[in-house]
């Protein structure tokens, strides 16, 4: 295992950062895979699953069980581990400027196009080549002012051309459960069994350029802009909803390591045979059909569903009171599907979300993620 460390430049004179990548196997010598976690800082299963993860591989590449390479980023956000105030953590937004982490990734679609287009044939592999060196020469050159640029600019840089890639973070309260492109919840349908998924959200666009699809639909973009080159999806990538911000022990977190490392087998990453697939415990559904509900006003949280109901159209999920003045606000479900997701705490703001139905008719367009 080499250890590789990235300097991210500081805001003030004196300060540096540094994001540590762990690289297991050779590079070159086969297909690639790169994990992340903790992308949002307070999300502790992935980060604990990474630990895991990193004795399961250090194992693995003892035994000479990597048939490529494998990229761990055990802790994604050293910007984020850092944001300590008055007693809370905040590792979701940059504090600096208030964007989401897990938003506005560098998209090469444009400049790859521009590069390498005149470049592409016939020749599917030959193609996927040109367009990785084509990346891995565009991210180099992302200019970078703030340290969550930085960051974001190296997290690419690390993941660009890989063939696998998995983004692991957490919800409030939550079942396990996953989101990727349409065209690649197949592919991915392994590690859903494996995990015990309980939701598979699919998008071609969810909005604001999350990390996945900064990776996966740049293929899909330029397969559609090059209609008589083949260009496959190259690199499939999904984010890992690890149930909970509260469900962190070993027993999960080794668990979850271990479907993960399946997972790789069966993407053919380890030289071991795959294991045998649990059955799926859901299907894909799509993102524009997942119902977001959010508060009408300020005000407790009382939940009526626990996560993990099924939820009917019209049905009561949650109540906002006022304890100021009395009032009670239900908020009812406009779909029917799983309750996967509730919020954390108990505190709502005008327009919080309260939690999440994996609905299966859509319904919603334009930007699909929680802020
Ligand atoms: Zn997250």
């Amino acid at each position: 295992m080499k250890t590789e460390i990235i300097a991210i430049e500081g805001t003030t004179p004196g300060t540096r950062i540094e994001l540590v990548a762990l690289h297991f196997g050779e590079a070159g010598s086969g297909p690639k895979a790169y994990i992340q976690a903790g992308l949002h800082a307070n999300e502790a299963p992935g980060l604990l699953a990474a630990h895991h993860l990193r004795e399961r591989l250090t194992a693995l590449e003892a035994a000479g069980g990597i048939t490529g390479e494998i990229v761990l980023v055990p802790a994604a956000n050293p910007l984020g581990f850092a944001q300590h105030v008055q007693g809370s953590h905040h590792g979701r937004f940059a504090l600096g400027d208030g964007i989401n982490f897990n938003r506005n990734f560098p998209f090469l679609v444009d400049i790859v196009a521009e590069r390498a287009g005149h470049a592409l044939g016939h020749d599917a592999a030959r193609n996927r080549d040109v367009i990785r060196a084509a990346l891995r020469a565009a991210i180099s050159q992302v200019p970078c002012i703030r340290p969550a640029e930085y960051l974001k600019r190296g997290l690419l840089s690390l993941a660009i051309d890989a063939d696998t890639v998995l983004d692991l973070h957490c919800d409030g309260e939550a079942e396990m459960h996953l989101y990727t492109l349409p065209s690649q919840a197949e592919a991915f349908q392994p590690l859903s069994r494996l995990l015990g998924a309980r939701a598979v959200l699919t998008s071609t666009e969810s909005g604001d350029y999350p990390f996945d699809e900064a990776i996966s639909r740049l293929w899909v973009e330029l397969a559609r802009r090059f209609p008589d080159r083949p260009v496959p999806e190259a690199s499939i990538a999904c984010t890992v909803e690890l149930r909970g911000e509260a469900d962190v022990g070993h027993g999960l977190a080794a668990a979850d390591a271990e479907a993960i490392i399946g997972f790789l087998a069966a993407r053919g990453h380890l030289a071991n045979a795959p294991q045998a697939l649990p059955p799926a415990l859901c299907e894909p559904t799509p993102l524009e059909g997942t119902e977001a509900l959010s508060a009408p006003m300020a005000g407790l949280i009382v939940y009526h569903r626990q996560v993990g109901d099924w939820i009917s159209t019209g049905d009561i999920v949650v109540e906002i009171v006022d304890p100021m003045d009395g009032h009670v606000v239900p908020v009812r479900a406009t779909t029917e599907g799983r309750l996967f997701a509730r919020a954390g705490d108990r505190f709502a703001y005008a327009g919080k979300r309260l939690g999440k139905i994996a609905g299966k008719i859509p319904f919603r367009t334009g930007k699909l993620l929680s802020p």
